[in-house]
Protein backbone atom coordinates (compact mmCIF):
# COMPACT_ATOMS: atom_id res chain seq x y z
CA UNK A 1 0.00 0.00 0.00
CA UNK A 2 1.15 3.54 -0.86
CA UNK A 3 0.83 6.42 1.63
CA UNK A 4 -0.54 9.35 -0.17
CA UNK A 5 0.50 11.89 2.47
CA UNK A 6 4.24 10.95 1.09
CA UNK A 7 3.84 12.85 -1.56
CA UNK A 8 4.90 16.26 -2.73
CA UNK A 9 2.39 17.48 -4.78
CA UNK A 10 4.79 16.80 -7.97
CA UNK A 11 5.45 13.41 -6.97
CA UNK A 12 1.47 12.78 -6.48
CA UNK A 13 0.85 14.14 -9.88
CA UNK A 14 3.45 11.69 -11.91
CA UNK A 15 2.04 8.84 -9.51
CA UNK A 16 -1.35 9.15 -10.36
CA UNK A 17 -1.21 10.09 -13.98
CA UNK A 18 1.50 7.19 -14.13
CA UNK A 19 -0.64 4.62 -12.08
CA UNK A 20 -4.42 5.64 -12.57
CA UNK A 21 -4.12 7.93 -15.86
CA UNK A 22 -5.64 11.00 -13.62
CA UNK A 23 -5.37 14.36 -15.04
CA UNK A 24 -3.07 16.79 -13.15
CA UNK A 25 -6.37 19.03 -12.01
CA UNK A 26 -7.76 15.74 -10.49
CA UNK A 27 -4.24 15.01 -8.78
CA UNK A 28 -4.70 18.66 -7.43
CA UNK A 29 -7.92 18.14 -5.94
CA UNK A 30 -6.99 14.78 -4.48
CA UNK A 31 -3.79 16.75 -2.65
CA UNK A 32 -5.82 19.70 -1.46
CA UNK A 33 -8.18 16.56 0.51
CA UNK A 34 -5.14 14.94 1.65
CA UNK A 35 -4.26 18.33 3.27
CA UNK A 36 -7.50 18.22 4.81
CA UNK A 37 -7.06 14.52 6.60
CA UNK A 38 -10.44 13.17 4.14
CA UNK A 39 -10.77 9.94 3.01
CA UNK A 40 -11.13 8.47 -0.32
CA UNK A 41 -14.93 7.77 0.55
CA UNK A 42 -15.53 11.47 0.98
CA UNK A 43 -13.48 12.99 -1.75
CA UNK A 44 -16.59 14.30 -3.43
CA UNK A 45 -15.59 16.03 -6.76
CA UNK A 46 -13.27 12.64 -7.60
CA UNK A 47 -15.12 9.69 -9.37
CA UNK A 48 -15.92 6.84 -7.60
CA UNK A 49 -14.19 4.73 -9.90
CA UNK A 50 -11.10 6.23 -9.03
CA UNK A 51 -11.98 6.45 -5.46
CA UNK A 52 -12.60 2.79 -5.48
CA UNK A 53 -9.25 2.22 -7.17
CA UNK A 54 -7.16 4.52 -5.16
CA UNK A 55 -8.38 2.33 -1.95
CA UNK A 56 -7.20 -0.97 -3.09
CA UNK A 57 -3.85 0.64 -3.59
CA UNK A 58 -3.51 3.27 -1.32
CA UNK A 59 -3.84 5.02 1.88
CA UNK A 60 -5.11 8.92 2.07
CA UNK A 61 -4.29 9.48 5.91
CA UNK A 62 -0.73 8.44 7.59
CA UNK A 63 -2.86 7.35 11.21
CA UNK A 64 -6.05 7.85 12.98
CA UNK A 65 -6.29 9.32 16.35
CA UNK A 66 -7.38 6.24 18.28
CA UNK A 67 -7.44 8.14 22.17
CA UNK A 68 -8.01 11.55 22.91
CA UNK A 69 -7.36 13.07 26.73
CA UNK A 70 -8.30 16.69 27.17
CA UNK A 71 -7.09 18.88 29.98
CA UNK A 72 -9.52 20.13 32.72
CA UNK A 73 -6.93 22.59 33.76
CA UNK A 74 -5.59 23.88 30.45
CA UNK A 75 -7.54 22.80 27.75
CA UNK A 76 -4.31 20.31 26.72
CA UNK A 77 -5.19 17.62 24.60
CA UNK A 78 -3.18 14.72 24.45
CA UNK A 79 -3.55 12.26 21.33
CA UNK A 80 -2.80 8.73 20.75
CA UNK A 81 -2.23 8.12 16.56
CA UNK A 82 -2.43 4.39 15.27
CA UNK A 83 -0.50 4.15 12.25
CA UNK A 84 -1.36 1.78 9.65
CA UNK A 85 1.19 -1.35 10.91
CA UNK A 86 -0.93 -1.26 14.50
CA UNK A 87 2.47 0.86 15.79
CA UNK A 88 0.95 3.89 17.88
CA UNK A 89 2.58 7.45 19.07
CA UNK A 90 1.59 10.14 20.68
CA UNK A 91 1.16 14.07 20.10
CA UNK A 92 -0.59 16.98 22.40
CA UNK A 93 -2.11 19.81 21.16
CA UNK A 94 -1.43 23.21 23.88
CA UNK A 95 -3.58 26.24 23.29
CA UNK A 96 -1.85 29.55 23.46
CA UNK A 97 -2.94 33.09 23.06
CA UNK A 98 -1.32 33.28 19.37
CA UNK A 99 -2.45 29.77 18.63
CA UNK A 100 -2.49 26.24 18.72
CA UNK A 101 0.71 24.40 18.90
CA UNK A 102 1.12 20.76 18.20
CA UNK A 103 3.76 18.14 19.43
CA UNK A 104 4.88 15.46 16.97
CA UNK A 105 6.48 12.15 17.39
CA UNK A 106 8.79 11.63 14.35
CA UNK A 107 9.65 8.04 15.30
CA UNK A 108 8.00 4.98 17.03
CA UNK A 109 9.92 4.68 20.51
CA UNK A 110 13.36 6.00 20.09
CA UNK A 111 17.43 4.87 20.87
CA UNK A 112 19.01 7.55 21.99
CA UNK A 113 18.48 6.33 25.66
CA UNK A 114 18.20 9.29 27.97
CA UNK A 115 17.58 7.82 31.26
CA UNK A 116 14.45 10.38 31.97
CA UNK A 117 12.68 10.43 29.38
CA UNK A 118 9.73 7.51 28.80
CA UNK A 119 10.05 7.21 24.84
CA UNK A 120 13.42 5.42 24.98
CA UNK A 121 12.37 2.29 27.34
CA UNK A 122 11.89 0.09 24.79
CA UNK A 123 13.93 1.46 21.90
CA UNK A 124 13.52 2.49 18.05
CA UNK A 125 11.08 0.38 16.68
CA UNK A 126 11.10 2.29 13.60
CA UNK A 127 11.27 5.55 11.59
CA UNK A 128 8.11 7.24 10.74
CA UNK A 129 7.55 8.48 7.03
CA UNK A 130 7.08 12.18 6.33
CA UNK A 131 3.16 11.30 5.42
CA UNK A 132 3.07 9.66 9.02
CA UNK A 133 4.16 13.08 10.52
CA UNK A 134 2.09 15.07 8.20
CA UNK A 135 -1.08 12.57 9.04
CA UNK A 136 -0.74 14.05 12.64
CA UNK A 137 -1.12 17.46 11.76
CA UNK A 138 -3.65 17.17 9.25
CA UNK A 139 -5.76 14.47 11.73
CA UNK A 140 -5.81 16.94 14.13
CA UNK A 141 -6.47 19.66 12.29
CA UNK A 142 -9.57 17.91 11.47
CA UNK A 143 -10.84 17.09 14.70
CA UNK A 144 -10.88 21.30 14.61
CA UNK A 145 -13.88 21.26 12.79
CA UNK A 146 -12.20 20.98 9.31
CA UNK A 147 -10.44 24.39 9.43
CA UNK A 148 -7.05 23.36 7.86
CA UNK A 149 -5.44 26.40 10.43
CA UNK A 150 -6.43 25.02 13.58
CA UNK A 151 -2.86 23.79 14.17
CA UNK A 152 -0.65 27.06 13.66
CA UNK A 153 2.81 25.65 15.32
CA UNK A 154 4.58 22.36 15.28
CA UNK A 155 7.21 21.72 17.52
CA UNK A 156 8.30 18.30 16.73
CA UNK A 157 9.09 17.33 20.23
CA UNK A 158 7.22 14.03 20.76
CA UNK A 159 8.60 11.01 20.68
CA UNK A 160 11.92 10.11 18.61
CA UNK A 161 15.28 12.21 17.79
CA UNK A 162 13.87 13.87 14.65
CA UNK A 163 17.21 14.33 13.36
CA UNK A 164 18.00 10.55 13.66
CA UNK A 165 14.90 10.24 10.89
CA UNK A 166 16.84 13.23 8.94
CA UNK A 167 15.33 12.38 5.20
CA UNK A 168 11.61 11.83 6.16
CA UNK A 169 11.64 14.74 9.28
CA UNK A 170 12.99 16.95 6.49
CA UNK A 171 10.73 15.67 3.68
CA UNK A 172 7.63 16.69 6.30
CA UNK A 173 9.24 20.28 6.48
CA UNK A 174 9.11 20.64 2.68
CA UNK A 175 5.24 19.21 3.35
CA UNK A 176 3.98 20.84 5.95
CA UNK A 177 5.31 24.58 4.55
CA UNK A 178 3.97 24.00 0.69
CA UNK A 179 1.89 27.26 -0.06
CA UNK A 180 -0.53 24.33 -1.50
CA UNK A 181 -0.89 22.59 1.10
CA UNK A 182 -0.78 23.73 4.84
CA UNK A 183 1.47 26.00 4.62
CA UNK A 184 3.32 26.61 7.62
CA UNK A 185 5.63 29.05 8.15
CA UNK A 186 9.00 27.85 9.43
CA UNK A 187 9.12 30.33 12.34
CA UNK A 188 5.94 28.76 13.18
CA UNK A 189 8.20 25.28 12.93
CA UNK A 190 10.49 24.20 16.12
CA UNK A 191 12.34 20.85 15.87
CA UNK A 192 14.32 19.40 19.06
CA UNK A 193 17.38 17.07 19.34
CA UNK A 194 19.36 15.66 21.85
CA UNK A 195 22.70 16.81 20.06
CA UNK A 196 23.31 15.22 16.41
CA UNK A 197 26.06 17.65 15.75
CA UNK A 198 26.47 16.77 11.91
CA UNK A 199 22.92 16.81 11.11
CA UNK A 200 22.39 20.47 12.88
CA UNK A 201 24.83 21.72 10.18
CA UNK A 202 23.18 19.36 7.55
CA UNK A 203 20.19 21.36 8.28
CA UNK A 204 21.41 24.88 8.18
CA UNK A 205 23.38 23.91 5.20
CA UNK A 206 20.43 21.96 3.61
CA UNK A 207 18.60 25.73 3.73
CA UNK A 208 15.92 25.26 6.74
CA UNK A 209 15.42 27.48 8.84
CA UNK A 210 13.01 26.18 11.42
CA UNK A 211 13.46 26.87 15.48
CA UNK A 212 16.41 24.49 16.78
CA UNK A 213 16.16 23.56 20.36
CA UNK A 214 18.86 21.68 21.91
CA UNK A 215 18.58 19.78 25.24
CA UNK A 216 21.21 19.72 26.79
CA UNK A 217 20.22 19.12 30.58
CA UNK A 218 23.82 19.13 31.79
CA UNK A 219 26.93 21.09 30.72
CA UNK A 220 29.57 18.69 31.95
CA UNK A 221 30.07 16.37 29.28
CA UNK A 222 31.41 13.37 32.05
CA UNK A 223 27.59 13.96 33.92
CA UNK A 224 25.62 14.62 30.76
CA UNK A 225 26.72 10.97 29.25
CA UNK A 226 25.46 9.22 32.56
CA UNK A 227 21.65 10.76 31.51
CA UNK A 228 22.17 11.09 27.90
CA UNK A 229 24.44 8.29 25.61
CA UNK A 230 24.37 11.02 23.13
CA UNK A 231 26.81 12.78 24.57
CA UNK A 232 29.62 9.78 23.87
CA UNK A 233 29.36 10.63 20.42
CA UNK A 234 29.17 14.54 20.60
CA UNK A 235 30.27 16.38 23.88
CA UNK A 236 28.27 19.31 24.95
CA UNK A 237 30.64 22.03 23.57
CA UNK A 238 30.33 20.55 19.96
CA UNK A 239 26.52 20.19 20.35
CA UNK A 240 26.59 23.98 21.35
CA UNK A 241 29.37 25.04 18.14
CA UNK A 242 26.86 23.63 15.83
CA UNK A 243 24.00 25.50 17.36
CA UNK A 244 26.46 28.44 16.56
CA UNK A 245 26.96 27.18 13.23
CA UNK A 246 22.68 27.00 13.13
CA UNK A 247 21.97 30.33 13.90
CA UNK A 248 25.13 31.99 11.63
CA UNK A 249 23.44 30.38 9.18
CA UNK A 250 19.58 30.83 10.25
CA UNK A 251 19.48 34.09 12.12
CA UNK A 252 17.27 31.89 14.73
CA UNK A 253 18.01 32.14 17.87
CA UNK A 254 18.73 28.79 19.68
CA UNK A 255 16.42 27.26 22.36
CA UNK A 256 18.26 25.44 25.00
CA UNK A 257 15.83 23.08 26.97
CA UNK A 258 17.06 22.16 30.04
CA UNK A 259 15.30 19.31 32.53
CA UNK A 260 16.12 19.73 35.95
CA UNK A 261 16.69 16.72 37.79
CA UNK A 262 16.97 16.64 41.79
CA UNK A 263 20.33 16.12 42.54
CA UNK A 264 22.14 15.65 39.45
CA UNK A 265 22.19 19.05 37.38
CA UNK A 266 20.30 21.72 39.27
CA UNK A 267 23.35 23.00 41.19
CA UNK A 268 24.59 26.79 40.93
CA UNK A 269 28.07 25.04 39.44
CA UNK A 270 25.74 23.43 37.01
CA UNK A 271 24.07 26.89 36.58
CA UNK A 272 27.62 28.74 36.15
CA UNK A 273 29.27 26.00 34.04
CA UNK A 274 25.90 26.32 31.38
CA UNK A 275 26.31 30.01 31.61
CA UNK A 276 30.05 29.90 30.82
CA UNK A 277 29.15 27.58 28.09
CA UNK A 278 26.25 30.20 26.31
CA UNK A 279 28.46 33.03 26.42
CA UNK A 280 28.32 34.31 22.71
CA UNK A 281 25.71 32.59 22.05
CA UNK A 282 22.43 33.91 21.01
CA UNK A 283 20.27 31.48 23.34
CA UNK A 284 17.32 31.09 25.07
CA UNK A 285 17.13 28.76 27.88
CA UNK A 286 13.97 26.71 28.98
CA UNK A 287 14.30 25.62 32.30
CA UNK A 288 11.97 22.68 33.01
CA UNK A 289 10.95 20.63 36.14
CA UNK A 290 11.47 16.55 35.48
CA UNK A 291 8.26 14.91 34.84
CA UNK A 292 8.55 11.95 36.61
CA UNK A 293 8.77 8.86 34.99
CA UNK A 294 8.26 5.83 37.39
CA UNK A 295 10.59 3.26 35.65
CA UNK A 296 13.85 5.62 35.75
CA UNK A 297 13.69 6.37 39.50
CA UNK A 298 14.47 10.00 38.89
CA UNK A 299 13.11 13.13 40.90
CA UNK A 300 12.07 16.86 40.13
CA UNK A 301 14.22 19.71 41.46
CA UNK A 302 11.99 21.34 43.94
CA UNK A 303 10.45 24.94 43.52
CA UNK A 304 13.01 27.02 45.49
CA UNK A 305 15.98 25.22 43.29
CA UNK A 306 13.67 25.43 40.41
CA UNK A 307 13.96 29.77 40.95
CA UNK A 308 17.22 29.79 42.08
CA UNK A 309 18.80 28.33 38.76
CA UNK A 310 17.02 30.35 36.92
CA UNK A 311 18.23 33.26 38.80
CA UNK A 312 22.16 32.31 38.88
CA UNK A 313 21.89 32.33 34.71
CA UNK A 314 20.13 35.80 34.60
CA UNK A 315 22.60 37.13 36.79
CA UNK A 316 25.61 35.74 34.30
CA UNK A 317 23.26 37.67 31.55
CA UNK A 318 21.63 34.35 29.93
CA UNK A 319 18.13 34.82 29.13
CA UNK A 320 16.25 31.77 30.96
CA UNK A 321 12.61 31.27 31.93
CA UNK A 322 10.53 28.48 33.43
CA UNK A 323 8.49 26.58 30.74
CA UNK A 324 5.17 26.02 32.10
CA UNK A 325 3.87 22.83 32.36
CA UNK A 326 0.22 21.96 30.55
CA UNK A 327 -1.98 19.21 30.94
CA UNK A 328 -0.10 18.07 34.54
CA UNK A 329 -3.54 16.30 34.94
CA UNK A 330 -3.70 13.86 31.60
CA UNK A 331 -0.75 11.98 31.06
CA UNK A 332 2.53 13.42 31.79
CA UNK A 333 5.89 12.93 30.22
CA UNK A 334 6.32 12.31 26.64
CA UNK A 335 5.94 8.40 25.53
CA UNK A 336 3.93 7.68 28.85
CA UNK A 337 0.47 7.42 27.35
CA UNK A 338 1.82 5.04 24.45
CA UNK A 339 3.36 3.03 27.76
CA UNK A 340 0.06 2.53 29.23
CA UNK A 341 -1.40 1.50 25.83
CA UNK A 342 0.78 -0.99 25.13
CA UNK A 343 0.86 -2.30 28.99
CA UNK A 344 -2.86 -2.37 28.56
CA UNK A 345 -2.96 -4.43 25.93
CA UNK A 346 -5.51 -3.01 23.95
CA UNK A 347 -3.18 -3.06 21.10
CA UNK A 348 -4.95 -6.31 20.59
CA UNK A 349 -8.34 -6.20 21.59
N1 LIG B 1 14.74 13.67 20.82
C1 LIG B 1 14.45 15.07 20.83
C2 LIG B 1 12.97 15.39 20.91
C3 LIG B 1 12.09 14.55 21.79
S1 LIG B 1 12.20 14.78 23.52
C4 LIG B 1 15.21 15.75 21.95
O1 LIG B 1 15.94 15.07 22.67
O2 LIG B 1 15.14 16.95 22.06
C5 LIG B 1 11.50 16.37 23.80
C6 LIG B 1 12.04 17.06 25.03
O3 LIG B 1 11.48 16.48 26.24
C7 LIG B 1 13.55 16.97 25.18
O4 LIG B 1 14.06 18.21 25.61
C8 LIG B 1 13.69 15.91 26.26
O5 LIG B 1 14.95 15.98 26.86
C9 LIG B 1 12.52 16.24 27.16
N2 LIG B 1 12.09 15.19 28.07
C10 LIG B 1 11.99 13.88 27.84
N3 LIG B 1 11.54 13.23 28.92
C11 LIG B 1 11.32 14.18 29.87
C12 LIG B 1 10.84 14.14 31.21
N4 LIG B 1 10.52 13.00 31.79
N5 LIG B 1 10.72 15.32 31.88
C13 LIG B 1 11.06 16.49 31.27
N6 LIG B 1 11.51 16.59 30.03
C14 LIG B 1 11.66 15.45 29.33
Amino acid sequence: MVLLQDFTIEELSAYLTGNFNVKPYVAKQIYSWLNKSVDFDDMTDVSKTLRAQLKEQCFAKGCEIIQTLSSRLDGTQKFLFRLHDGNVVEGVLMNYKYGNTLCVSSQVGCRMGCKFCASTLEGLVRNLSAGEILGQVTAVNALGGGDARHVTNIVLMGSGEPLDNYDNVTKFLHLVTDPCGLNISQRNISLSTCGIVPNIKRLADDGFSVNLTLSLHNPFDEQRVAIMPVTRAYGVQQAVDACKYYFDKTGRRIIVEYTLIDGQNDSREHALKLASLLRGVSAHVNVIALNPVKETGLKATNETNLKKFIQYLEEKGVSATRRRTMGQDIEGACGQLRRRYLSNGTKNS
